[in-house]
């Protein structure tokens, strides 16, 4: 990478005047257009536009609204987009309003109709050989990175690397390795634990993580729910039956690291750009297919052609802005709202053992882009605040009175 900042452009989700020429939809257009002109798209070219469309009631995800002006935006280039996300959000898209009408183009499911169109991609970590990443991903010449910025409960945050590593997988890498990768380290030891001990431990957790098999006298830990209370240990005290293994929480960030690599290896590095959307920042990602408060105040768009740098950005911006203490969910009990702390919103949220930096810099060292950046603003409420004021455009063309 060369020693130059990387370009993270940036519209407010708040303007300097009451115009349409200042307004968001405006800025998301304009910022649009910037990376389609840094991005050697060719007539025919296949554009596969990898959003998260969300599951069942959540509305949360980027609104249809955007999507189409991207869509139409990229038609432009005379190229073909196409959106594309896992089966099942696939599936049920047209509850949350996305159609090939609304949106102006294809919805096809990454991994093919059955998830079974796949191709292998070599990883090597933690005792995973291959992925098998989405062949409508590989089958496409220019990526699109479109994300909405939001926590997560695995990794704290879940954005532009999430949405690829997660999102473009077929469902058994996604979930029996990607998410499978932070159960390699063994936390639960059976010859010093007893079935009540074990018993005692689920009862105890306060946000219901673990679980246990009497069967096989085997405890298992959803670490998506874990938010590192310490209470298993406390209760454990004593007998030494589990852990709560900080490289587990690690893992999972760089296996999400890797996996987005290993997507993005598939093109070439100019024919891709990202979109972060940072608007109803939930503290969950919308794959928990449930409407939710937003606990961070909207803050804008962000576009670059550097995967680190936007998410960098995006982190930087969360983290600044700060949670809204009254719209936390009550179901999160151990959130640290120590202002002495320097931690992340994220990782207040979902426990320290969750730092959403994490992905990002493990991305850094795979040389998938850099975190300098530099904050380029367009039509700024300071720039737009000065320009002359438009006349009345409530109802304009085309007008029925
Ligand atoms: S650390 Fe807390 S949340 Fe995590 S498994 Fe133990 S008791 Fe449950």
């Amino acid at each position: 990478m060369s020693s130059e900042k990387s370009k993270v452009y940036f519209g407010s989700i708040q303007h300097g005047i009451m115009a349409k020429f200042a307004s968001f939809a405006v800025k998301v257009d304009k910022i649009t257009e910037m990376l389609i002109e840094q991005t050697p798209i060719e007539k025919k070219d296949k554009i596969a536009i990898k959003m998260h469309l969300g599951f069942q009631d959540g509305y949360q995800t980027i609104p249809v609204f955007f999507v189409r002006r991207i869509v139409e935006a990229l038609k432009k280039t005379g190229g073909y987009p196409f959106i594309t996300d896992t089966s099942t959000a696939v599936y049920n898209a047209v509850n949350r309003g996305y159609t090939q009408e609304t949106c102006g183009c294809p919805i096809i499911p990454v991994a093919g109709v059955k998830d079974g169109y796949s191709t292998p991609v070599e990883i090597n970590f933690r005792g995973f050989d291959t992925l098998d990443l989405g062949g409508v991903l590989k089958d496409a010449d220019v990526l699109i990175d479109l994300s909405h910025a939001k926590g997560h409960g695995a990794c704290g945050y879940g954005g532009a690397i999430k949405n690829l590593a997660l999102g473009g997988y077929a469902a058994s890498s996604r979930w029996y390795k990607i998410h499978g990768v932070s159960h390699v380290d063994q936390y639960w030891d059976g010859e010093k634990g007893s079935i009540e001990h074990a018993q005692k431990l689920v009862e105890a957790c306060p946000y219901r993580a673990l679980s246990y098999d009497e069967k096989n006298h085997k405890l298992a830990r959803n670490y998506h729910d874990c938010h590192q209370c310490f209470t298993c240990l406390e209760l454990d005290e004593g007998v030494g039956a589990v852990k709560v293994p900080r490289e587990s929480y690690s893992a999972f960030q760089e296996m999400i690291a890797i996996s987005s690599q290993k997507v993005l290896e598939t093109f070439d590095p100019s024919k891709v750009f990202y979109l972060n959307f940072l608007t109803q920042i939930t503290a969950y990602c919308d794959c928990l297919g449930a409407g939710q408060p937003p606990v961070v105040n909207d803050i804008g768009i962000l576009g670059s052609k550097d995967i680190i740098a936007i998410e960098t950005a995006t982190l930087d911006l969360i983290k600044k802005e700060g949670l809204i203490k009254e719209l936390i969910p009550p179901y999160l009990k151990h959130v640290n709202l120590d202002p002495s702390a320097d931690l992340h919103p994220f990782m207040r949220l979902h426990g320290p053992y969750k730092d959403p930096y994490e992905a990002v810099k493990f991305g850094e060292k795979l040389n998938m882009g850099s975190s300098q950046y530099e904050l380029v603003e367009v039509l700024s409420p300071e720039e737009t605040a000065k320009m002359k004021p438009a006349g009345k455009t409530f109802e304009s063309e085309p007008t029925f009175f």
